[in-house]
């Protein structure tokens, strides 16, 4: 009985918190969207496994630091035209709203993919500019190309992904008004612009005459002549750009107006690899930490969009390793984020794109060495025709071998090992299962059973402005 009138009483109430101010504490001042690039489950799973044993324990019974979170869900991924999903397509539901085709940047689903006078009348408004438009600071961060899929579909409107720089589209469409990704970005019409954009890409930004400041004998991509940092400096007052981390390290978040920082020409080093840098990267904790620094300074409240882009690059070799020590990155940038903000006003919303055809298999003994061959007790097992075989597997990629390899000899923990794969393709792809999201802060119960992906648009919108839409 006494349930009944509770639930009468919200029917009556017809809102989410009534008198007592329980709506208002389910509005966030500020968002947060982590995404790890092709971090399916199994993904997680490996990674957390990987983090716990290298600090000796035995792994399984390890959590990442977005596990914590009180809230989870799983996603469906696909697009509008594909069972299996790019990243273009998946990030542009998650940040607009619409489920739209496969390498389609904010624009609406009908888009056909390289048609510039369709995508010119039907962009997707995207959160990051709803946030500008409000006087919101707003942020992006990537380990890959600034101009990369996913941190694109939350600034830019392009019925292709590839177009990162005009030498990548083809000449009709700069004819017919369509523009560059690079140049959407330092262009961004909304409010006053983006206030942090971290990443990768230099090339994109500078011409085809101009030397590359870390790699000399390598140039720029553009072929309009433009250098768009120097563009993007002079076009309003109090702007700085970096592109090493001794040039970060002096950037004062508590001090500096909208920072651009390009840090490679291309994408970041992976973090297994980034010490080795010629020029020095920042890690992604670091330029998360720098970014909610920055944009939190106003008070007015920020969205915040951090990619950890190379774990799918790394799963795309079949690289395992390299693809848990980015995922193990990612964890470490969310704890930073959990360390700087509060659960009472900041949503964080932790997911991926997309899946791979990355396997944790076999009978391995717990505390078993995760990059490591199926072995029980230390005992190696062995397949059918008498080889041992490892824990970590691909269902397709360049790990394809026609001739099973004897792995009785091969240290399959090195750091370069490419896991087997069952189907030869040059580049291993995508998965089509769901993926896991993670949620904490004001509206994180919105992250919740299974989700279609555009409803994370709708979960972020609902907290920061009362609405799903
Ligand atoms: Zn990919």
């Amino acid at each position: 009985m006494k349930g009944m009138m509770i639930a009468m009483l919200v029917v009556v109430c017809g809102c989410a918190g009534g008198p007592t101010g329980e709506a208002e504490s389910n509005r966030a001042l500020n968002v947060i969207l982590f995404v790890g690039d092709g971090m399916g489950v199994s993904t997680v799973t490996a990674a957390r496994i990987y983090e716990g044993q290298t600090r000796g324990d035995s792994g399984e019974e390890n959590y990442l630091s977005f596990e914590r979170f009180p809230a989870s869900a799983l996603v469906k991924t696909y697009n509008t035209d594909m069972q299996v999903p790019d990243s273009a397509g998946t990030m542009t539901a998650m940040v607009t709203g619409r489920k739209v085709r496969a390498g389609a940047i904010s624009v609406a689903a009908d888009v056909g993919r390289g048609d510039c006078e369709a995508a010119l009348d039907n962009p997707l408004p995207t959160i990051l500019e709803q946030a500008e438009e409000r006087g919101m600071a707003t942020g992006i961060v990537s380990t890959a190309t600034i101009t990369h899929a996913t941190p694109a579909a939350t600034y830019a409107h392009s019925p292709e992904r590839n177009w990162e720089a005009d030498a990548m589209m083809p000449a009709a469409a700069i004819e017919a008004g369509c523009v560059d990704i690079a140049r959407q970005l330092v262009e961004f019409p909304q409010g006053d612009g983006l206030d942090v954009m971290l990443g990768g890409g230099r090339a994109h930004f500078i011409a085809r005459e101009q030397a590359d400041p870390e790699d000399p004998g390598r140039h720029g991509s553009r072929e309009d002549g433009r250098d768009l940092v120097a563009d993007w400096l002079s076009g309003a007052e109090n702007r700085s750009y970096v592109w090493n981390s001794e040039e970060f390290a002096a950037v004062r978040p508590e001090a500096v107006g909208q920072v651009l920082g390009l840090f490679e020409r291309s994408h970041l080093e992976f973090e297994a690899d980034r010490r080795a840098d010629a020029g020095g990267e920042p890690s992604l904790a670091d330029m998360t930490e720098f970014a909610i620094r920055r944009l939190r300074r106003d008070g007015e409240g920020y969205f915040l969009m951090v990619e950890a882009g190379r774990i799918d690059h790394a799963h795309h070799f079949s690289n395992a390793y390299r693809a848990l020590v980015d995922t193990v990155a990612l964890s470490d940038a969310v704890q930073r984020a959990v360390n700087l903000t509060s659960a009472a006003d900041t949503l964080i919303i932790v997911t991926a794109d997309h899946s791979h055809t990355f396997t944790i298999s076999g009978y391995p003994s717990r505390g078993n060495p995760i990059l490591g061959k199926v072995a029980v007790g230390g005992q190696e097992q062995l397949d059918a025709e008498g080889r041992p075989y490892t824990t970590l597997s691909y269902a397709n990629g360049p790990g394809y071998l026609k001739e099973l390899p004897d792995l009785t000899d091969v240290d399959t923990t090195a750091h370069t090992y490419r896991q087997i794969a069952a189907v030869p393709l040059p580049v291993e792809t995508h998965a089509g299962e769901d993926v896991p999201a993670y949620a904490r802060g004001p509206g994180a119960d919105g992250v919740n059973g299974v989700m279609d992906q555009n409803e994370i648009y709708a979960t972020m919108h609902q907290a920061l402005w009362g609405d799903a839409e």
